[in-house]
């Protein structure tokens, strides 16, 4: 699949609002800090609207 830019998590407070959002299955947390398997993430934006953190961006 062809990429415009990436999501990337940066100061993720561990919150848990987004358990289960991702359809792709890309999002996950270790120790409670979500990380994003960059194989499965489509870009779909669905994680950087949910987070009330701002801690999911995505970048050009
Ligand atoms: S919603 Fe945001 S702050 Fe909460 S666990 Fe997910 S990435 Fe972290
Ligand atoms: S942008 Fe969409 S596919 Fe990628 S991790 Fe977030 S919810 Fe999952």
């Amino acid at each position: 699949m062809e990429k415009d830019g990436y999501i990337i998590v940066h100061g993720c407070r561990k919150c848990g609002k987004c358990d289960n959002i991702c359809p792709s299955g890309a999002l996950y947390r270790v120790d409670g800090e979500a990380r994003i398997d960059y194989e499965k993430c489509t870009q779909c934006g669905e994680c950087v609207e949910i987070c009330p953190n701002k801690a999911i961006v995505y970048l050009e």
